[in-house]
């Protein structure tokens, strides 16, 4: 999946459920490092980009 056209505000659903059950993060910061937050319960995640593309199942809302 090409996620290079993320921008902050997308809302992306990962393949494996956070620690909390949720499955949908928003798109905090792009750049070098992403950084996501879980929508259900607000922690964020820094990932590099290719960890963010290996884990993202599709974009849900783009903005
Ligand atoms: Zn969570």
């Amino acid at each position: 999946m090409d996620l290079s056209e993320l921008s902050a505000g997308t809302v992306v659903e990962t393949k494996k459920p956070h620690a909390c059950g949720g499955t949908l993060w928003e798109i905090v910061r792009t750049g070098a490092d992403k950084k996501i937050k879980c929508k259900k319960c607000g922690r964020i995640l820094v990932l590099l980009p290719d960890e963010l593309r290996k884990r993202v199942r599709r974009i849900v809302e783009e903005t």
